[in-house]
């Protein structure tokens, strides 16, 4: 089976660093890491159906997916109410289902590839700025299932807020073997950031969640979209209608202009992970939603 775990080299600044990149990444030979071709991988992906389909046979029947969705993530009825108007019961995915051990062996992979690049980083006098890590929030750390489940996944800005704002594991469990990663990137001297195309009105929330499943955090290294970019000026380029790779890269490359290297970018959607000011991408799986 091929490995949804890829590494790609990222579009670099200039040049020198595209090189530098380059060479790095075709130095490490890591047992079990797929290097993507191109700028991003699709990690052996199922194809999109065509965007103006010419017969019904090109696209998957919508239920069955449905249904295949739920298989994969384990479908889980919990006695949480819904934080909505607790009118229903959560479904979560379970510990022991396909997506659970998926993402286990994804967050072990990128935790010996960042030790890895830790200790090779000692051997070696790097002038490039402190390691860091970039984690995406939903469904790269905290699992949205729930979400999706109880929405019957159409998305809608109210009720998700009321999940958002629930700051509850119980609500939004952290994705498997993702704390873990955490703590053995902070063990191995990274500075992790996370950047999250969640509204600033969510801050309260997402820290609450974050922490209710096991993360850590610098408030000064949590980013979240202020859309008016009054906060956020290196978004000024594009603000207030910044597109997700816009806002993501022009967030990371602000983060490199603080001194910091980051060495690896985890996230679920390809937006996360387009547009460079990463050494490398770590695609996590998510076949519930698409954000262009
Ligand atoms: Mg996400």
């Amino acid at each position: 089976m091929k490995s949804p775990f890829h590494l790609s080299k990222s579009a670099a600044r200039t040049t020198t660093v595209a090189i530098a990149s380059a060479a790095a990444t075709a130095a490490l030979t890591i047992p079990g890491l797929a290097l993507a071709h191109g700028g991003h991988g699709h990690g052996g992906a199922v194809p999109a159906p065509p965007t103006n389909p010419t017969s019904d046979s090109q696209i998957q029947n919508i239920d069955q997916v449905k249904t295949a969705i739920k298989a994969y993530y384990g479908d889980t009825l919990t006695t949480t109410p819904d934080p909505v108007d607790a009118s229903t019961m959560l479904h979560q995915f379970s510990a022991d289902g396909a997506y659970a051990h998926q993402t286990e062996r994804i967050a072990a992979r990128a935790g010996h590839f960042l030790a890895h690049r830790a200790h090779h980083a000692k051997g070696h006098k790097h002038g490039h700025g402190r390691p860091a890590v970039v984690f995406d929030i939903d469904d790269t750390t905290l699992n949205t299932y729930s979400y999706e489940i109880y929405s019957s996944f159409v998305y809608d800005p109210a009720s998700n807020a009321a999940f958002v704002n629930a700051g509850s594991a119980s609500v939004f469990p952290a994705v498997p073997g993702m704390p873990a990663l955490e703590r053995k990137a902070i063990k191995k001297g990274y500075t992790v950031f996370f950047l999250t195309g969640r509204p600033i009105t969510q801050l309260t929330g997402t820290e609450a969640n974050l922490t209710d499943a096991g993360y850590t955090y610098d408030a000064a290294d949590l980013y979240l979209k202020d859309a008016s970019g009054a906060t956020e000026p290196w978004l000024s380029s594009c603000a207030p209608s910044c597109t997700t790779v816009q806002y993501k890269s022009l967030t990371r490359q602000h983060i490199e202009s603080l001194g910091y290297r980051i060495v690896a970018n985890l996230g679920d959607q390809f937006s996360d992970l387009e547009g460079g000011f990463a050494k490398h991408t770590v695609k996590m799986p998510n076949p519930m939603y698409f954000l262009p």
